[in-house]
């Protein structure tokens, strides 16, 4: 099916980006069309309780917050679909087409706000016990270990930072890294170093999540790199912070991205080198990746696009 009706403004992904971003074109009566992903909410539908979020001094859950976003865009009249997007054909001005199947739907501007994944180790009980011990975000949930043992996996800037916040709650806090050389700037490492509570242990990485008789984390079994010998170490939380995945295989080709597969943007807006085409959130972002920098990222990219289609004759 191909819609002859030209759109304003596509949104492509459904977290705090994609949807200020439809917020502020549905006020600016854009129209816009938002296509949110089949499993629409972003990381946030991951979370349990969000407490750094502006203006909830109380907390919400994830998806809770996911949904209110999702409602504030629709009361000023975003229009939503449901489905990832599969393809799209992007251009330096004109018309911009996006494809849902065998579905095509046309633009004037585009704003890609597909985000990120963290990395995940690929080991066993790592998914399962996602939220029930293992954590992809140490300033998230770092507050909920308080006077518990945990873990930090990685051996980058992340993993650092993760390490001495967490560490701030934590009893005691194992560095995992799978090497002895750290990826780290070297001072960050040094402030992980310096921190009292914190054990660096290299090389290991971990082999094996297991719950322990409340369904939660209890162990990991952790495997030396070089010796292959394994150690069980009992741990409250665990977090993986071993880097993240931008999602941009859908413009790969089409958009410029950078070595890691970040979009790369105007460094003082949210313009992508093609003309009409926008780049929001985690999508472009290496080092922030907080849902209010995402949402406040999604404002500037439909600012641009309201101001693109302003200023462009089609
Ligand atoms: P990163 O620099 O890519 O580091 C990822 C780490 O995870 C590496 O040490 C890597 O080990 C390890 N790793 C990857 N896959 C693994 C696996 N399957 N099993 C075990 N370990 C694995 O990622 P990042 O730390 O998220 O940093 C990303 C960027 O953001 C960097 O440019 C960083 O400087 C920046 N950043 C800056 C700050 C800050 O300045 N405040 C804070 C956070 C991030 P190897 O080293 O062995 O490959």
């Amino acid at each position: 099916m191909s819609s002859s009706e030209v759109e304003n403004l596509i949104i492509i992904g459904g977290g705090p980006a994609g949807y200020t971003a439809a917020l502020y074109a549905s006020r600016a009566e854009l129209n816009p069309l938002i296509f949110e992903g089949f499993q629409w909410g972003g990381q946030l539908q991951n979370t349990t309780d969000v407490e750094n979020y502006p203006g909830f001094p109380e907390g919400i859950m994830g998806p809770e917050m996911m949904s209110r976003f999702r409602e504030q865009a629709e009361r000023f009249g975003t229009r939503f679909v449901s489905d990832d997007v599969d393809r799209v054909e992007l251009g330096d001005g004109g018309i911009q087409k996006v494809f849902v199947g065998d579905d095509e739907y046309r633009a004037k501007a585009v704003v890609l706000a597909m985000g990120a994944e963290p990395r995940r180790l690929g080991v066993p009980g790592e998914m399962e016990l996602m939220g029930r011990g293992i954590s992809t975000c140490g300033v998230c949930d770092g507050a909920f270990f308080k006077g518990r043992k945990t873990m930090v996996v990685g051996g980058g800037d992340s993993a650092m930072e993760d390490a001495v916040f967490v560490a701030k709650f934590a009893s005691d806090l194992s560095l995992v890294h799978r090497r002895d050389e750290f990826r780290a700037s070297a001072i960050m490492l040094e402030r992980a170093q310096a921190t009292p509570n914190i054990d660096l242990m290299t090389p290991y990485a971990p082999e094996e999540f297991i719950a322990g008789e409340d369904s939660s984390l209890a162990t990991v079994r952790l495997k030396h790199s070089e010796s292959g010998d394994t150690e069980d170490v009992p741990v409250d939380g665990v977090f993986v912070a071993i880097g993240h995945i931008p999602r941009s295989e859908v413009v790969a080709g089409q958009v410029d991205t950078d070595d890691e597969g970040y979009v790369i943007t105007d460094p003082v807006s949210t313009k992508t080198h093609l003309a009409g085409v926008f780049a929001v959130g985690d999508l472009v972002d290496h080092t922030y990746r907080q849902a209010v920098t995402a949402a406040g990222s999604g404002c500037r990219g439909a600012l641009d696009a309201e101001w693109y289609l302003r200023d462009t004759e089609f």
